[in-house]
C-alpha cells in the first residue's frame, strides 16, 4: 500500500537530561537527520526545552513538552499551559502517556482535554494510548483502545499524532511484535476513519512506542500502519536513537 505519510520518529526524554548533554545530543543528532526523509521530534524535560529549541533552531528538530494542562492559566501548581511551551518555541506535546495515566490520575476526560488546549495553541499533539498486559490478556486490546481513542473526536488530524504504547511494552524490553503493533494500528485507523472521515485517517499518522531499539525498529516501521516511533529508553542515546531513525523507510 502506498504510503501518504512522513515517518515521525519521537524521543520521549521523560525526567532524564542536562544542560551540557542536550547539547552534545542535538549536536550529534543535527547531521544524523539531515537529508532523510522523516520529521523528527525531541521531547526533553520543560527545563531543557529553551536551549533544545536554541539549538535545533533551523534544523528539521522539532522540539516537545511532555504534557500540558486544559487550561491558559491558573492556580496549577506545577502545570504548564500549552501557551507556556509555544511561547518557548515547542512545536509538540505529548498527552496521556501512560506514566501520567498511572501515576498522575490522568483519565480520558483529562487527556481529551489537554489534547484539545494543546491544538488550541497551535501544539501538534502526540496522543498515547494503549492496552495495560491484563487487558490484553483478557482479550480487551480493542475495547480499550476504543475507549480510549474516543477522545480524539473533536481533534484537529493535521495536528495529531496517535501513539500505539502498550502499556506491557514501555521500558520493559519486551516490544510488541511487529504483527501485534500492525494489527493495533490498523483497527486504530479504523476507528480514526469513523472520527475524522476516510481521507484524514489514510494520512493520520500512528506511531508505535514500547521497547524500540536499533534491533526492531525496521521490523516495525516496516508495517504499513505504523508511520513513525515514539522512543523512550533508546531516546537518550544519541547513537541508538539516530539509527532508529535510520530504520524509518523513505
Ligand atoms: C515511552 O516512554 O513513550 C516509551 C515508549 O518508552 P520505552 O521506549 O523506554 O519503552
Amino acid at each position: 500500500m502506498a504510503r501518504h505519510r512522513t515517518p515521525l520518529i519521537a524521543a520521549n526524554w521523560k525526567m532524564h537530561g542536562d544542560a551540557a548533554g542536550v547539547q552534545r545530543y542535538l549536536e550529534e543528532l543535527l547531521p544524523a537527520v539531515e537529508d532523510r526523509p522523516v520529521e523528527v521530534v525531541v521531547c526533553p524535560p520543560f527545563t531543557l526545552l529553551p536551549a533544545a529549541v536554541m539549538i535545533a533552531a533551523g534544523s528539521r528538530i522539532a522540539i516537545g513538552g511532555q504534557n500540558c494542562h486544559w487550561e491558559e492559566r491558573g492556580a496549577f501548581t506545577g502545570e504548564i499551559a500549552p501557551a507556556m511551551l509555544v511561547e518557548l518555541g515547542a512545536r509538540w506535546a505529548i498527552v496521556g502517556h501512560s506514566e501520567r495515566r498511572q501515576h498522575f490520575g490522568e483519565t480520558d476526560a483529562s487527556t481529551a482535554a489537554r489534547a484539545r488546549a494543546a491544538q488550541g495553541a497551535g501544539l501538534s499533539v502526540m496522543f498515547c494510548l494503549g492496552e495495560t498486559l491484563e487487558q490484553r490478556e483478557a482479550g480487551a486490546t480493542f475495547t480499550v483502545l476504543e475507549r480510549q481513542s474516543a477522545a480524539l473526536a473533536g481533534l484537529d488530524p493535521t495536528l495529531l499524532a496517535v501513539a500505539y504504547e502498550p502499556v506491557w511494552a514501555i521500558g520493559t524490553g519486551r516490544n510488541a511484535t511487529p504483527e501485534q503493533a500492525q494489527e493495533a494500528h490498523a483497527y486504530l485507523r479504523g476507528r480514526a476513519a469513523a472520527v475524522f472521515g476516510a481521507v484524514p485517517a489514510s494520512r493520520l499518522r500512528i506511531l508505535y512506542g514500547g521497547s524500540v531499539k536499533p534491533d526492531n525498529a525496521a521490523a516495525l516501521l516496516g508495517q504499513d500502519d505504523v508511520d513513525g516511533a515514539l522512543v523512550g529508553g533508546a531516546s537518550l542515546d544519541v547513537a541508538a536513537f539516530s539509527a532508529i531513525i535510520r530504520c524509518a523507510p523513505g
